[in-house]
Formats: structure tokens, C-alpha cells, sequence
């Protein structure tokens, strides 16, 4: 069993949108566990205060160093890999999904605030990514996003193996257009190649399909892609 362990000072917030459809039912089979850490349980004072002012100063809090390092402590097996969602992280792709859905876990940490004191990401061996250049109000939704992108390739779980193969991104390339019934809707028809039953013609169409998007919405792809 795959098993996402989260760190938040909103613990209420996991599984959400997690716990619906095919993920959900993966979770009550047991395809993938889920643990949720509250950070503020580490907290040591009376007030179980999580958070104090930057030294340096600066606007608003940072989550202190004791108490993160405490939950981590209490909770990560030695040579457990642990991400920290943060806007200056390396940036998470299809790429590292994969590469994390063929581990047996994942541990991600949410920041709130301003961020997390930097020395516990040094101390624990932690790894910073961001799912994208723009700022969040906190590490959550973030984790959401990386587990969801993760939980579909687990086998099992989207039920369709082949499902996952020929999305976006899979191949470097973006998806080809896709279309369903009615065959005529609003007067326009769905491309002929598609009602050909030609699977090699409808393959190729899907390619330079795929390829002509690519180039146009998202040059940097399509120079990777030409040169591999
Ligand atoms: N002061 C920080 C931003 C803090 S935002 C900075 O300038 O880098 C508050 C929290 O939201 C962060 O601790 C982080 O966990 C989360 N977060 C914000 N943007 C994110 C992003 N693009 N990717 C992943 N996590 C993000």
C-alpha cells in the first residue's frame, strides 16, 4: 500500500476532494493510505504555539524550527524522502510524480504563514517544490495537487492502466483534441479520421495533432521534445 503522510496545521482539510470517486473508493480498498500530522500537536508550551517573527524582521510569522523538527522526529523513518510544498522549491512535474508514485511512501509538509524557519530544511534533509510561480496562502491545496497528480498512477487506482499513458505530458507532448457523441453537435461534426476505424491513420492523426498544439501553446516543451 502506497502511504501519503501530510504535515499541516489544518489536518481537516485531508483527505476533501481526495476521498470522492475513484480515489476514494482506493482509499477504503486500501490501495493508499493516508496519515495526517498535526504540527501544533508538537508544540511543547502551554499556548501549543507553532509560530514566532522572522529575526531580521519582516512581515508575519515563520512555523519555528523546534516544533516542525519535533513532529518530523516523531514521524518520519530514517531515509524517508520529505518534501516541503513551497514557492521556491524546484519545480514538481509529471516527471517527479511518477518517479514518487513507484515509492512505497511520501511525506509532504505544509507551510502557512510566511514560511518555515530554514534550518529544519536543512537539519532534516528536506526537499523544497513548488507547484507553480505563484504564492499560496498555505502548503494544502499544494499537497492536494501533488498527491492527486501521484495517486493516479498508482496501479489499481484509475482502474484503466492504459488511462494514464496517453495524457498530457506523458509522452512530453500535449493531449490531442477528443470528442464524444453526438456525432453532428451545434452543426459541426467530429473530425473524419476519427469514424475511419483506421487505428494506424487515427494514431498519426493524434501525433500531429498533439505536435501542433505543443508548438504553438508551449514552446519550451516543443524544444525538448524535437531534441530527444
Ligand atoms: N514567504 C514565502 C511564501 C509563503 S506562502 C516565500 O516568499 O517564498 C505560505 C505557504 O504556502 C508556504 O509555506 C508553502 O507551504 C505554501 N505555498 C505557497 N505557494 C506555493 C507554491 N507555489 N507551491 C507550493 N507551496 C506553496
Amino acid at each position: 500500500m502506497f502511504e501519503a503522510q501530510v504535515f499541516t496545521l489544518y489536518p481537516e482539510v485531508f483527505p476533501g476532494p481526495l476521498s470522492k470517486g475513484l480515489y476514494g473508493k482506493a482509499l477504503s480498498n486500501k490501495l493508499w493510505g493516508l496519515k495526517v500530522i498535526n504540527i501544533r500537536d508538537a508544540a511543547t508550551d502551554k499556548h501549543k504555539t507553532v509560530d514566532d517573527s522572522p529575526y531580521g524582521g519582516g512581515t508575519g510569522m515563520l512555523l519555528k524550527a523546534d516544533v516542525l523538527a519535533n513532529s518530523i522526529d516523531q514521524n518520519i523513518k530514517k531515509g524517508e524522502r520529505i518534501f516541503y510544498l513551497s514557492p521556491k522549491g524546484k519545480k514538481f512535474d509529471q516527471k517527479l510524480a511518477q518517479e514518487l508514485s513507484r515509492d512505497k511512501s511520501v511525506s509532504l509538509i505544509c507551510g502557512h504563514f510566511e514560511g518555515v524557519d530554514e534550518r529544519v530544511l536543512t537539519t532534516r534533509n528536506i526537499e523544497e517544490i513548488s507547484i507553480g510561480d505563484y504564492v499560496l496562502s498555505g502548503g494544502e491545496t499544494a499537497a492536494l495537487v501533488v498527491l492527486d497528480s501521484i495517486l493516479r498512477l498508482l496501479p489499481g487506482v484509475l482502474g484503466n492502466e492504459e488511462s494514464s499513458m496517453d495524457e498530457t505530458f506523458e509522452n512530453g507532448l500535449l493531449e490531442y483534441p477528443q470528442y464524444t457523441k453526438p456525432q453532428i453537435w451545434e452543426e459541426k461534426s467530429v473530425p473524419e479520421v476519427l469514424l475511419s476505424g483506421d487505428h494506424n491513420k487515427i494514431k498519426d492523426w493524434r501525433l500531429s495533432q498533439s505536435e501542433a498544439i505543443t508548438r504553438v501553446r508551449r514552446p519550451d516543451l516543443w524544444q525538448k521534445y524535437k531534441k530527444d
